[in-house]
């Protein structure tokens, strides 16, 4: 297993003064399956105050508690945590005290899957006691230990499990699904914060949505607001599947980037609330993206996330359903109202929408090419699109006896009109529309 040269050297420097060091958990399991790891993670029998005294001024203290030292490299930063036995668990949670032990294999023992629980240094090779690498061949996903015992210890495990499965395409070993399942309601006592993280590393991944289809109890602990789309049949041609396999199909067929595969995920939530059956039994969902909406906010602001991540994907969720007409003036408004990147997202959960659909539907992919075309055609003849790009500033307003807020005012009217197709993006055209204008109202208001 070839080591980057700064991994090396902050084992060679525990080594050199008389402790053990180890390459440990995700950086051994990724390097084994041929991907590159994110972060490379050590193992030491030195105790936190020992690994300060061998990296002096090049260590941090980052998580002394828990004996986590950052060591800072010319490669990066690098975590070197003691050996420890985690203290009692209480409530499913992360113990508060942590025992430090000189044993690298006990270390192994606290640690959750077998494929994590690997470790690897130049000098000892390979120490694999739970038979990580075995279980890594087979792509299978399996609890060191008990996994009844160890959901219980701790339910973060449950999401972390449903993660690995999601991004790195493991099968769970029958007894962790089962174990993994039945111990769910113990992610009620997980912070929201860790049920977050977890949960937007499994949502890119590339086996997100069948994921998602085989533990959706798992996921309605946290987000209950899920599970009615299960089976909620739709009742009208444009669909095969229900709402929730309707949802599942859309997901697999949108990029794993956290911001859309979120959209795709909620933008129906609303449906099974907004349904009405006709006379002719046709089912609709009239004003269902509002409801979505609505719930797509509760559901984010419950996991915490940040507030830039969920007005995004609320804002998406609100529009899916939004017809874009194939004309330079809707795509300018379009744009106007959500500016490009977010554009390009939302054509890309129209098309995954779609993709959801009946194949009998799937024709409206060329609808989508076509605004496609049109915005990037926009977009490069530099089309002004924003204030930014307008012709006139400010200033210019100011300058004509224009203040306060009527000075913004007058140059959203102007973009509004520019944009419109009403009037050139052209200084000269600009003002003597402000003064025309400006003249009406004057007559106006002296009538
Ligand atoms: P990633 O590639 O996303 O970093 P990872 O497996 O390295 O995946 P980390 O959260 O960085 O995940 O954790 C590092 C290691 O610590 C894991 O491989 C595992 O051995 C151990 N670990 C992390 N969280 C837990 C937990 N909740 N219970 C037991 N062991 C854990
Ligand atoms: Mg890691």
């Amino acid at each position: 297993m070839e080591l980057p040269n700064h991994v090396k050297r902050v084992l060679a420097a525990l080594e050199a003064a008389g402790h053990e060091a180890w390459c440990v958990g995700g950086c051994v399991r990724d390097v084994l399956s041929g991907r590159k790891p994110e972060d490379w993670d050590i193992a030491a029998s030195a105790l936190p105050e020992e690994t300060l005294a061998v990296f002096g001024s090049q260590a941090l203290p980052t998580g002394l508690k828990h004996g986590t030292v950052t060591v800072k490299t010319e490669g990066g930063p690098v975590e070197v945590t003691t050996y420890r036995i985690d203290g009692a668990y209480q409530d499913h949670r992360r113990p508060e005290s942590v025992t430090f032990t000189r044993s690298i294999d006990q270390d192994l023992a606290r640690r959750d899957f077998t494929v994590n629980a690997m470790a690897w240094n130049p000098r000892g090779g390979l120490r694999d006691p739970w038979g990580g690498r075995a279980d890594l061949e087979k792509k299978a996903l399996r609890c060191v230990g008990d996994p009844d015992q160890r959901f219980q210890e701790d339910a973060l495990r449950i999401l972390r499990g449903l993660r690995f499965a999601a991004a790195l395409g493991f099968s769970l070993e029958p007894g962790t699904a089962e174990a993994l399942q039945g111990n769910r309601e113990g992610l009620r006592d997980i912070a929201a914060e860790r049920i977050q993280a977890e949960f937007f590393k499994l949502l890119p991944g590339k086996r997100a949505a069948e994921v998602l289809r085989g533990y959706p109890e798992v996921f309605g602990v946290f987000w209950p607001e899920l599970l009615p789309m299960v089976g909620f049949g739709q009742r009208n041609r444009h669909h095969c599947y229900d709402v929730w396999e309707h949802t599942l199909h859309a997901l697999a067929a949108v990029p794993g980037d956290p911001v859309l595969r979120c959209t795709v995920l909620l933008h129906d939530v609303g449906k099974p609330a907004s349904f009405t059956l006709d006379e002719a039994g046709v089912g609709h969902f009239y004003g269902h993206p509002a409801v979505s909406r609505a719930l797509a906010d509760k559901m984010l602001r419950r996991l915490k996330c940040a507030s830039g991540f969920r007005e995004t994907v609320v804002r998406l969720v609100e529009w899916h359903d939004k017809d874009i007409p194939r004309t330079d003036r809707a795509i300018r408004r379009a744009l106007r109202a959500l500016g490009e990147e977010d554009l390009r997202r939302l054509i890309l959960v129209k098309r995954a929408d779609n993709l959801g659909q009946a194949p009998a539907y799937w024709g409206r992919q060329e609808e989508l090419d076509k605004a496609e075309a049109l915005l990037e055609r926009l977009l490069a003849e530099d089309a002004c699109v924003s204030l930014k790009r307008l012709a006139v500033k400010g200033g210019d307003l100011l300058a004509l006896g224009l203040s306060g807020p009527a000075v913004g005012q007058a140059l959203e009217e102007l973009l509004g009109k520019v944009m419109d197709g009403a009037l050139p993006n052209e200084r000269e055209a600009l003002l003597e529309d402000l003064q025309k204008t400006r003249a009406a109202e004057g007559k106006e208001e002296g009538t």
